[in-house]
């Protein structure tokens, strides 16, 4: 089932689906996005008609947080819970390792996406990963599509932050040879313990918004946006 979120697609999937749905992406071949949608997505495809045709286009609109849950559920979602990038990927990195899908870590600060890649070998023998910092600038292009294409990727983790990870995965679509492209924001930040995840029973209660405001000051602008979309959503009557 499929929610539409303020007109955004939203894919009623919980940790289980997303995973089975992933591996039949990369069974199937062909270039895919995933994208884990936030109410900050959501508001922002709202101004940007770009980002909106490029979440429109994905093959999965995760719903990556309990705002979006709760929308998603107002029509009708079952859903257990959000499908953050932060939990997807140890999942994730056993199912490529079971499977052998050779996988990528691209972006965050210079050695963040290498520590991770590090650790996610050593929890799974057997495991392809490799790792670079890159850059959502055109510049960086070439190096970087040559290293991916070097690896002979076929799941790729995209870690610029939204929306520049979901339009960089959409600019190179017919130059990435991979399976699947997931924007996963700040996701190697948390899995490295460089930034510190709200305990999980804040999470719980759908306040882990007010959690990053006191730890991330800076991003009081991004999230003034909330209050707005919450009404949108109540106003919306479903
Ligand atoms: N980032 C990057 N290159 C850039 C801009 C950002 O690699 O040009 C990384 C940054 O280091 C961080 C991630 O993108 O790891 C964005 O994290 P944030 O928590 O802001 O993303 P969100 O989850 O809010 O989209």
């Amino acid at each position: 089932m499929q929610a539409r979120v303020l007109d955004v697609r939203v894919d009623c999937l919980d940790m289980p689906a997303t995973l089975d749905r992933i591996e039949r992406l990369v069974d199937a071949g062909g270039h895919h996005l995933i994208a884990t949608v936030n109410p900050e997505f959501i508001m922002r495809a709202h101004r940007d008609r770009k980002f909106a045709a490029v979440l429109e286009s994905a093959d999965l609109c995760l719903a990556d947080g309990t705002g979006v849950v709760w929308a998603a559920r107002r029509q009708g979602c079952s859903m257990s819970g959000p499908v953050t990038g932060t939990d997807l990927i140890p999942p994730l990195a056993a199912l490529c390792g079971g499977r052998h899908f050779r996988l990528f870590l691209l972006g965050a600060a210079p050695g963040v996406a290498a520590q991770l890649a590090s650790r996610l070998r050593a929890e799974h023998p057997g495991l392809e990963v490799a790792a670079h910092p890159g850059s959502p600038d055109a510049a960086s292009d070439e190096e970087t599509l040559a290293l991916i294409r070097a690896h002979r990727t076929q799941v790729l983790l995209v870690a610029f932050g939204a929306p520049k990870q979901e339009l960089w995965i959409d600019r190179l679509k017919d130059r990435l040879d991979i399976g699947v492209g997931i924007g996963v924001g700040g996701a190697f930040d948390y899995l490295t313990g460089r930034v510190q995840r709200a305990p999980a029973w804040i999470r719980r209660a759908g306040l882990e918004w007010l959690y990053r405001l006191f730890q991330q000051p800076w991003r009081a602008r991004r999230m003034a946006v909330l209050p707005v979309y919450a009404f949108k959503v109540l106003s919306a009557g479903k």
